[in-house]
């Protein structure tokens, strides 16, 4: 019993071993990831249910060194403790802005609605985001109110009288805030109607789930339900089918993404697809 406990932690030691070296490695990669050109972007449509129309988009970004692709669920988090994501944040949102301009210029009031940018809780803490951000918007000709900053519930209930002062300055440069992943942490009603937020974004979990376990119904209900009393766009991530998506219009989501009308895409195909649109 003696040996084979010493073995198997052993071999824990190792794969621990193994985990903080590719963390390592993953870390000193993503450092020079904007200067080597590493980081790129996928538009993900939002769209409306009731004519497939594509009204707005997520921005989504991705991480391809030399050695292969490395997924956003897996390189973010280091990203977030190593402190990186606020140099890349602010590359993702310099790029968000330069896009916003680019639709603004070929497209006008017929270009999408809005651009959802991620925001990483890291990104909030920093006391000089809105002043950079408002540079960035300035220096691009981006409309803010058509870049939509999106915080996970859980990031955004972690501090929230911090977080209220530091998303009252991003609204107030014009910019809309969506709750990313509702449903998911814990808010309550009283801080929720505190924060100056207009979109509501049903975690994929809850959408997922309504196959499957129908008592979820009853929790995607309260939660829509909450989320219309107070006046806010509720959006269904994650819609990969025609049930799902029936179910969640029964609800009261107004707008859906998700596999079952697009994947992320590159951004020329974002922009065909706009324009194929606008032709009709
Ligand atoms: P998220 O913000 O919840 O983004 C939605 C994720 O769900 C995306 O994964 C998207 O590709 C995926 N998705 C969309 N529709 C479906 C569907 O129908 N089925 C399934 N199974 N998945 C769907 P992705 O691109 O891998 O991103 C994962 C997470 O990484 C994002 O979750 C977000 O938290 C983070 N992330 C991505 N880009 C950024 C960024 O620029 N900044 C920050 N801070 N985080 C980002
Ligand atoms: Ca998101
Ligand atoms: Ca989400
Ligand atoms: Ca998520």
């Amino acid at each position: 019993a003696k040996l084979s406990s010493a073995g198997s932690c052993l071999v824990y030691s190792s794969m621990l071993a193994e985990r903080t070296r590719q963390r390592m490695q993953i870390s000193q990669g993503l450092h020079r990831a904007i200067a080597k050109g590493e980081l790129s972007l996928r538009l993900q449509p939002i769209v409306n249910p009731t004519n497939g129309h594509i009204v707005a988009a997520e921005l989504l970004l991705r991480w391809h060194p030399a050695t292969g692709e490395v997924p956003p669920a897996v390189f973010i988090p280091i990203a977030e403790a190593t402190g990186t994501i606020i140099g890349i944040g602010d590359w993702v949102f310099a790029q968000a802005c330069e896009i916003e301009a680019r639709w603004r210029q070929r497209w006008g009031d017929a270009a999408p609605a809005y651009l959802a940018v991620n925001l990483s809780p890291r990104q909030l803490n920093k006391s000089s985001i809105d002043g950079d951000f408002a540079a960035m918007i300035e220096r691009s000709g981006a409309r803010p109110e058509r870049l939509q900053l999106e915080v996970t519930e859980t990031a955004l209930m972690a501090d929230v009288e911090a977080n209220l002062s530091v998303l009252r300055r991003l609204a107030a440069l014009g910019m809309p805030i969506a709750v990313d992943d509702f449903g998911t942490g814990y808010s309550s009603l009283a801080q929720l109607t505190r924060m100056p937020v207009s979109v509501l974004k049903v975690d994929r979990a809850f959408v997922a789930s309504l196959d499957q376990q129908p008592e979820n119904r009853a929790v995607v209900h309260a939660i829509v339900s909450l989320g219309r009393a107070l006046g806010l766009t509720l959006v269904a991530e994650g819609v990969e089918t025609p049930a799902q998506l029936d179910e969640m219009l029964t609800q009261g989501c107004s707008l859906a993404q998700g596999y079952l009308f697009y994947r992320p895409m590159e951004l020329d195909a974002f922009d065909r697809a706009i324009e194929q649109q606008l032709c009709e």
